[in-house]
């Protein structure tokens, strides 16, 4: 199973944190290490003095694809939740200067927590589908898939020209403005169209 997440997927993220708005999706891999254990909570690692959080609506494979047509990308999913995709912001930063992949940044044990999953049955529409991010009670990230510059189904088609799908892939969509950093002590709570998916917290 491997995670495939895609970058600057919001306007007003990637102007956020001053980068252009890309003209095809951007991508990078995590682990399936990155997904903390059941039940864990999100260990600040060591190596960071400045972990954000970024909420993301996630798509869950159920079927083998590979060059899928956009238009028969729906066929591959029927659920979704809301993950975080923990970015060291420091390390990125650094490893943005030097020209470096971001793994480090991104890739780390635990970085990639993913709520429950709800059919998409319960949304009608695959392009206005509402999230909030929570942190310690207050609304911190307010999105709607309206906003992605690549649609769910457009990602499925542009990720399977690269990557065969596998059932039980997770694709973590891209976040919306509104990143910010973490403490210990926090906790961070996803809610997909109305429904809590997802609490963690930060030890
Ligand atoms: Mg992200």
């Amino acid at each position: 199973m491997k995670i495939i997440c895609v970058g600057r997927n919001y306007r007003a993220h990637a102007a956020e944190l001053k980068n252009e708005v890309p003209k095809e999706p951007v991508l990078f891999l995590k682990p399936q290490t990155s997904i903390p254990i059941k039940g864990q909570p999100f260990f600040y690692p060591d190596f960071s003095n400045d972990i954000h959080y970024e909420v993301e609506v996630v798509v869950r494979i159920k079927k083998v694809g590979k060059h899928i047509a956009p238009e028969f990308a729906h066929k591959y999913y029927d659920e979704l939740s809301l993950g975080i995709d923990f970015t060291a912001r420091d390390i990125q930063a650094e490893c943005k200067k030097k020209g470096l992949p971001w793994d480090k940044a991104k890739a780390f044990d635990g970085s990639s927590p993913v709520g429950k999953f709800v059919s998409k049955e319960k949304f009608k529409d695959m392009q206005s589908i509402d999230f909030q991010l929570f942190q310690n009670g207050e609304k911190k990230q307010d999105g709607n898939s309206k906003d992605m510059i690549f649609s769910i189904d457009e990602l499925i088609s542009y990720i399977s020209g690269f990557f065969t799908l596998k059932i039980g892939d997770l694709i973590y969509t891209g976040t919306p403005e509104g990143v910010g950093a973490v403490q210990k002590g926090d906790r961070l709570e996803a809610v997909l169209g109305g429904e809590k998916v997802l609490a963690i917290d930060i030890r």
